[in-house]
């Protein structure tokens, strides 16, 4: 069993059933989130007997790391094995401010999966395939661990590494409490961001739950018909119905959200895709994020994104320019780990 698919009611209920007080619950997660202790018989706060227990019962860590690799840029990838073999990856990230004096944040990008359902056309993760669902210590551990290895602590967290977090809701959002509880890793829910492919009955469940993160949502597209082309979900979903979840979740959260775009050479990045996009950014307060497409054809035998190619960088300046004069907010994102393959979205293969 892993410690860290219990919350603190959870855990007060099981301290009950071994008979022992239910304030160890608290101490216990103490040891775990707040001084990120290894092993069990670390906790002096705890009587022997009960430590023994613990050790007995439970595995500290729900995962391992197999393989890390260091970019010039700073940025650090882990490969993560799990306890059936499967592998995930999370990319640590650190931001400075414009001198390279300070450290503005540490951002950690997480997965929720191992593979994915989704199979998007662009993406590596989606060749895979769903391997299967992470529980919500293997989503924790990949913070804990990476914060032991590099020494640091991590303020910022983005689920945009493998798998679609709202098609893993009931772990991802224990995973989520657990970030942001008091007794957990006491994180502020603005600096979590949940990257979904619009899953639209979850964006409508997700306000509702306690603490609700940052939304962003990947649209790739601006109608119906191009972004079924490139995310077979989105084939059964109406993009009004989507973009209409997006609002209720502002006007619920008043969190500005952030659309996430991929734009593809002559297929999402003429002029009309710019100012159809603009209009969507009116609806809430939010902006786009434009991703550089990174080219994973090598890794397609087949399939629709065989065809899909990178739209260059003057391209995209021009794309994003007329997002502005139409009065849309954009920001351009500056790809992380280029030379370890360890931008986001491209997290299966290598
Ligand atoms: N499933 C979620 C989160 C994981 S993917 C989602 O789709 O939002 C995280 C981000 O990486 C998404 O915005 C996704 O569109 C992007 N991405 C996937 N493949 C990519 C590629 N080859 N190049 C650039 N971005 C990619
Ligand atoms: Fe899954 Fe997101 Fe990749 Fe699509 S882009 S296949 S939803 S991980």
């Amino acid at each position: 069993m892993y410690l860290k698919n219990y919350n603190l009611d959870e855990l007060k209920s099981w301290c009950v059933e071994q008979g022992v007080e239910q304030y160890r619950a608290a101490q216990i997660l103490n040891a775990v989130y707040t001084n990120n202790l290894g092993d069990f018989t670390q906790i002096e706060t705890l009587p022997k007997a009960f430590r023994e227990k613990l050790i007995k019962t439970f595995e500290m860590f729900s995962i391992k790391i197999s393989k890390v690799r260091k970019s010039v840029d700073g940025s650090v990838k882990f490969l993560f094995e799990l306890h059936d073999g499967k592998h995930i990856e999370a990319v640590y990230m650190p931001w400075y401010d414009d001198d390279f004096d300070t450290m503005e944040r540490i951002t950690l990008c997480i997965s929720s999966m191992a593979g994915c359902p989704v199979e998007c056309a662009f993406c590596a993760t989606g060749t895979l395939g769903l391997l299967r669902n992470l529980d919500s210590a293997e989503i924790i551990d990949q913070i804990l661990l990476v914060q032991k290895e590099l020494g640091c602590e991590i303020t910022n967290i983005v689920f945009m590494g493998m798998g679609e977090p709202l098609l893993n809701y009931k772990n991802v959002v224990k995973s989520l409490e657990i970030m942001t509880a008091e007794w957990g890793l006491n994180l502020s829910r603005r600096k979590i961001t949940l990257s979904t492919v619009g899953i639209t009955n979850r964006i409508k469940q997700l306000h509702k739950e306690i603490r609700p993160v940052k939304l962003a949502l990947s649209l790739h597209a601006t109608t119906d018909e191009t972004r079924g082309k490139i995310i077979p979900l989105a084939k059964n979903l109406k993009l009004s119905e989507l973009l209409s979840a997006v609002e209720e979740y502002y006007r619920e959260t008043k969190m500005p959200v952030t659309y996430e775009y991929i734009p593809f050479l002559g297929f999402n990045d003429t002029p009309a895709d710019a100012r159809r996009l603009a209009k969507i950014l009116k609806r809430v307060p939010s902006r786009v994020n434009i991703i550089p497409f990174n080219d994973i054809s090598f890794a397609m035998p087949s399939g629709f994104g065989k065809e899909l190619k990178p739209t260059p960088k003057n391209l995209i300046l021009e794309f994003g320019d007329i997002i502005r004069q139409n009065g849309g907010r954009v920001t351009i994102r500056d790809t992380f780990g280029q030379d370890i393959e360890a931008a986001c979205g491209q997290l299966a293969l290598s």
